[in-house]
């Protein structure tokens, strides 16, 4: 199993509604400058606005995107500890759980009653 670490952070396409917002937010704009004949420097100020408007939607869909990765690695990880984690503690016989155990790794916990190291098996 790799670990690697996304770094690299793609642009996020915007979903279809919000690029047809942005669209339509131009349009407003150009009709406001135009029937205030304000060219200049009204187009600079449309266009930052554009832009400002687009960062915090991708901001805000990526960290929605992320925190949907986040929830995702958690399921896959409580499945994958579920599979190998002994229903009862080899040492003391205790009744063991995902939830119950004190996880130290990944792949590592002690049992919550008389700490015995569980690993899964190689
Ligand atoms: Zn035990």
């Amino acid at each position: 199993m790799s670990k690697k670490k996304k770094n690299d952070r793609e642009e996020i396409e915007l979903p279809y509604p919000w690029q047809r917002i942005q669209g339509a937010l131009w349009l407003l704009g150009l009709a406001v400058i135009a029937w205030q004949d304000w060219w200049w420097p009204g187009i600079l100020v449309l266009a930052a606005i554009s832009g400002l408007t687009q960062a915090a939607l991708q901001l805000y869909f990526s960290r929605q995107e992320e925190a949907k990765t986040a929830v995702n690695e958690q399921t896959r990880l409580q499945q994958e500890r579920s599979a190998w984690l002994p229903s009862v503690c080899p040492n003391c016989g205790g009744p063991l759980s995902v939830a119950t155990v004190n996880w130290t790794g990944p792949d590592t916990a002690d049992c919550p009653y008389c700490k015995a190291n569980l690993k899964k098996p190689a």
